[in-house]
């Protein structure tokens, strides 16, 4: 039998009990004759604290230290789990992301993994031990510094090193069963997908889906690398995220694999640019000089009396005071009248495959949205997604009544989350 990579999320080792029920289905994975590598994240809401903490101390915590910070979470976690493993008879090696061979690029808060080379991995393997990595981190290879690869990254450590270790498939262990058609804490009747493809999958994670990192699902791409999205709490089957289907495939799929939300972005209108050429580029230039991630962008059709139009895009929310700043210092260059800030929005997106080839989804959509009286603010689709921007107070009902809408309701009962604080 082969390599097979775990990932145990926050919620999955929260507490001393947490760790030691993980312990034991590692070792039963063990016993069956796998050899186990093993992805662990911080306990519970170590991260969230850890960050509180450093804003206590300074607003603006350096990020080469933030991340020295940060990265203590999982030393505990993965400290820990190796001696609830050894307390159940086996040998377990804990491992920094640094010590694991996880080399990134130097860009603090976000870094991206540029190769990984696990040496001391495979030889704790071969010493028959069961090797624990930390999750979310690495070590800068120009400046050799450690650095995290973004929130939620685990999952993408736990990818990446089952693709360099040629695993034979890849378990993210979480608080719920599964990827779900929604989130199961806004939509309780929400049914578990038995699969997903990689495609979709991407979408669902791009649009605010936190059940998986989306860089994760980038590298299950990339390497075809099998990965089964479960629950630590039960044993059940969980989601597989397979292979981009095939047109036939297609054919007896559902048309609509999920909706999911996203309450991180802003929105920012430049009021009154003059309707010239060149005018949107020097706007978008200045925001991408500041490395500034745009997602939806919509320009109203000019006034012929004056001819001005208003340019309306969302961002990160994180990123809202910087781009402000970056379009104040171009005003006078672009002449526009004013700007306006809008961080109480959402998004809500409408995923699948299925409707590249069949009509009137888009409709019946935004049916469901005005019959719960929701207001669309912006509108922006791909081939297999719609997505609409609503005020941050409607992103529930909006999230409801499209998932009623495309009969995704199960009646099997509520979906069960069996753990994590939801922070
Ligand atoms: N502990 C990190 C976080 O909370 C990484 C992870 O959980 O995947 O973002
Ligand atoms: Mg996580």
């Amino acid at each position: 039998m082969g390599i097979v990579v775990q990932k145990y999320g926050g919620s999955s080792v929260a507490d001393a009990t947490g760790i030691k029920r993980v312990a034991q289905r590692i070792v039963n994975t063990k016993k069956a004759g796998h050899d186990v590598v093993v992805v662990v994240s911080a306990m519970g809401d170590t991260t969230d604290e850890l960050r509180d903490l450093a804003e206590q101390v300074t607003p603006l915590p350096p990020p080469r230290e933030l991340d020295m910070l940060l990265t203590a979470g999982e030393r505990i976690s993965m400290a820990l789990l190796a001696m609830a493993i050894a307390q159940l008879g086996h040998k377990a090696r804990s491992f920094t992301g640094s010590q694991a061979g996880v080399i990134t690029d130097a860009a603090h808060g976000n870094a991206k993994i540029i190769d990984i080379t696990p040496g001391r991995i495979v030889n704790a393997l071969k010493e028959d031990a069961i090797a624990i990595v930390a999750g979310f981190q690495g070590v800068s290879q120009t400046t050799k510094d450690i650095t995290t690869l973004g929130r939620g990254a685990s999952d993408t450590t736990a990818v990446a090193l089952a693709a360099a270790m040629g695993a034979e498939c890849c378990e993210i262990y979480s608080d719920v069963d599964g990827v779900f058609t929604a989130d199961p804490r806004i939509v309780p009747s929400a049914r578990k997908l038995d699969r997903i493809s990689t495609e979709e999958m991407l979408e669902m994670a791009a649009c605010g889906a936190k059940i998986l990192h989306l860089r994760c699902v980038e590298y299950a791409r990339r390497y075809e690398m099998p990965v089964h999205v479960r629950s630590s709490f039960s044993h059940k089957e969980g989601t597989w995220i397979v292979p981009t289907s095939t047109e036939e495939d297609e054919m007896e799929q559902a048309i609509i694999v999920g909706v999911a939300h996203d309450r991180s972005e802003a929105k920012i209108t430049v009021v009154g640019v003059p309707d010239k050429v060149g005018e949107a580029a020097r706007i978008f230039e200045a925001l991408a000089a500041v490395e500034i991630n745009i997602d939806m962008v919509v320009q109203n059709v000019s006034a012929a009396a004056t001819g001005l139009t208003d340019i309306s895009f969302t961002l990160p929310r994180a990123d809202g005071q910087r781009a402000m700043s970056a379009l104040a210092r171009i005003q006078d260059e672009v002449g526009y009248d004013k700007l306006l800030y809008d961080d109480q929005i959402g998004k809500v997106s409408l995923i699948g495959a299925g409707m590249r080839s069949h009509p009137g989804i888009t409709a019946r959509f935004f049916s469901a949205l005005a019959s719960a009286g929701v207001n669309i603010e912006m509108i922006s689709t791909s081939e297999i997604r719609i997505s609409v921007i609503v005020d941050e107070s409607e992103v529930d009902t909006a999230v409801q009544v499209t998932h009623t809408a495309f009969d995704l309701d199960s009646e099997a009962g509520e979906a069960v989350v069996y753990g994590g604080t939801g922070r």
